[in-house]
């Protein structure tokens, strides 16, 4: 298997810690990187949460599903990151955020963008149709170190996370590698403190480090006795397609989608999630328009 955005779960320190890594320089690429997101605060803020979820999926099964939303003090100031048990990760900023000038919200360090009413609300689906919510504030202003707080706060659980992301003078992602630490039952005093500062080497890790088959080096780097769980996979995949935008087509109104076909022009419906273009062909539109329009001597619409 390719080392890139690989997740590798392990235990840890005779079995007492479950410990997850996780190198996912390309996928951060995939989903930062997109023009409309413009600030390189942004791109952090959203790669750490992302880091973060394609993490989490190491703690997922069968078919469940969770949810990240990283809400800031300004009005409309949030983000979100999805993940499956598959491995399928996906990131975004809300709307407010991508219209904010990248100059000014660059002008902000983390921990101003995030202030002192930020909350972190976790949504986990656990299929069945039943989801639980968790909701903590945000007391380290930072996202990592407020993730732990949330899994000691909600799940009384002890965990603690470690990402390093370094990006190259383009502002693309060069490194990214991340760390979860979950203690087990039985766990003796003081074993967080002997993981936490373990992990305090990951930002020492160069490119090459963490490259290809070398990563597979890091769990041992950073830990003397590692057992091995499995290897997985994460990877970008918003599961957007054009069956679920058709319905943003609608919005354009029939005049313009009209227009569109006596230009002979296709139209774009980008998705807002992972920005992708679906492309809808004057074809495509003019049979949305003809099975939409009601054919003669039907009854009218009701008001
Ligand atoms: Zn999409």
């Amino acid at each position: 298997m390719s080392t890139a955005n690989l997740l590798i779960r392990t235990l840890a320190c005779s079995g007492q810690a479950r410990i997850l890594f996780v190198q996912n320089a390309d996928l951060l690429n995939t989903v930062c990187n997109r023009p409309a997101i413009r600030s390189r605060l942004l791109r952090y803020a959203l790669g750490l949460t992302v880091s973060a979820a394609s993490l989490l999926a190491g703690t997922l099964k069968d078919r469940q599903r969770l949810s990240l939303k990283v809400k800031g003090s300004r009005p409309g100031c949030a983000w979100f990151a999805d993940v499956d048990a598959a491995g399928n990760v996906r990131g975004y900023p809300g709307e407010a955020l991508l219209d904010m000038s990248p100059e000014d919200l660059d002008r902000l360090s983390l921990p101003q963008l995030i202030g002192d009413r930020g909350f972190i609300q976790l949504v986990k689906d656990v299929g069945m149709y039943r989801s639980v919510t968790g909701i903590t504030d945000m007391p380290h202003r930072n996202i990592v170190d407020d993730l732990a707080h949330y899994f000691r706060q909600s799940e009384q659980t002890p965990t603690h996370f470690a990402i390093h992301i370094d990006f190259d003078e383009n502002s693309r992602v060069r490194t990214a590698v991340g760390v979860m630490a979950q203690l087990l039952p039985g766990a003796t005093e003081g074993l967080m403190d002997r993981i936490r500062e373990a992990t305090r080497r990951l930002p020492d890790l160069s490119p090459a480090d963490v490259d290809g088959d070398a990563f597979r080096q890091v769990p041992h780097r950073l830990f003397h006795d590692i057992e091995w769980l499995d290897e997985r996979r994460v990877q970008a995949y918003c599961g957007c397609s054009k069956e679920m935008l058709r319905p943003m087509l609608h919005a354009l109104g029939p005049g313009e989608l009209t227009a569109a076909c006596e230009r002979n022009h296709p139209v774009e419906i980008v998705c807002r999630i992972c920005g992708q273009a679906h492309v809808f062909t004057p074809d495509e539109i003019r049979e949305l328009l003809t099975r939409d329009t009601p054919a003669p001597g039907s009854a009218p619409p009701a008001p």
